[in-house]
């Protein structure tokens, strides 16, 4: 088994995940950091930590299905002999008010946003008890605490991953084991490309600090809690969101 730690990052190499995976390889660890549908930026995720002290590995997995979830963390762990952090970052949304809102837009905004973690923490969990050692992570959303017009599926959804966290949290924290969720606010990624500069706008008024938040901001809070000195943090809810819904 390597001594180098190893971490899972889904949805590692765009957007906030790919500053997570960024930042972790910086410090020294392998991440093997999922992706869907974007080649380019797993390629060029891996190229970014070329020169860095960690290592990056790309792997294709749809979090949405329960089997790929389970391969890609049984991969990881028979091809690195451990996983040290879980990252459950990917998330999608699919916006309309409930009245417009399909089935399919539910249920699709729930099978990735938080049936994934689920299936991911299945992939990992019995490895991390074996070890009684592990960090899990779960990338949560200010909507889930305030609720959104046109974002009922994800606002279910993020909100569901803090009592998935919290429940975990008490289920794993006598197997040295921690889980937490960071809820960022407003984050300048792809996410936010489709909502329209006006509105853009109306938001960064109401945000204390002045403006929307860089996917760097938030990494940074992921991986001050995989830091073994955060060992007494458990079923913690961080906000990164620039002192909005304080
Ligand atoms: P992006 O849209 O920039 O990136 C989404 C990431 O999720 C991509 O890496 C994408 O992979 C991956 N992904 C999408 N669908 C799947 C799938 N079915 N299986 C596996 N991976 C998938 O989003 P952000 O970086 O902004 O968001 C990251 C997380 O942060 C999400 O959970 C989001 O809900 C949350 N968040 C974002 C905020 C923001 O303002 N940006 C605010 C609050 C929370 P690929 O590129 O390969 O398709």
């Amino acid at each position: 088994m390597t001594e180098q730690k190893v971490a899972l990052v889904t949805g590692g190499t765009r957007g906030i995940g790919r500053a997570i995976t960024l930042g972790l390889a910086d410090i020294g660890v392998h991440v093997a950091a999922g992706y869907f549908s974007n080649e380019d930026s797993a390629k060029s995720t891996i190229e970014a930590a070329s020169a860095m002290s960690g290592s990056v590995s790309v792997h294709r997995v749809n979090v949405g299905e329960p089997d790929e979830c389970l391969q890609y963390a049984q991969d990881v762990i028979e091809q690195f002999g451990r996983v040290d952090y879980l990252v459950n970052n990917a998330g999608i949304n699919i916006d309309r008010t409930v009245r417009r809102m399909s089935l399919d837009d539910w249920h699709q905004v729930m099978r990735i946003n938080i049936s994934g973690c689920f299936y991911m923490v299945k992939g990992v969990i019995e490895h991390m008890i074996e070890r009684k050692s592990g960090r899990i992570v779960n990338i949560s959303s200010i909507i889930g605490e305030t609720g959104n017009v046109g974002q009922a599926n994800y606002a279910t959804a993020k909100s569901g991953l803090h009592g998935l966290t919290k429940s975990l949290a008490l289920e794993l924290a006598h197997k040295g084991i921690t889980v937490n969720c960071v809820a960022p606010g407003f984050i300048s990624t792809d996410m936010l490309s489709s909502v329209p500069p006006d509105i853009i706008e109306q938001i960064v008024e109401r945000i204390p600090v002045g403006r929307l938040g860089n996917p760097e901001e938030v990494a940074f809070a992921v991986i001050n809690l995989l830091d073994d000195r955060s060992a007494y943090i458990t079923g913690a809810v961080i906000p990164v969101n620039g002192g909005l819904d304080m």
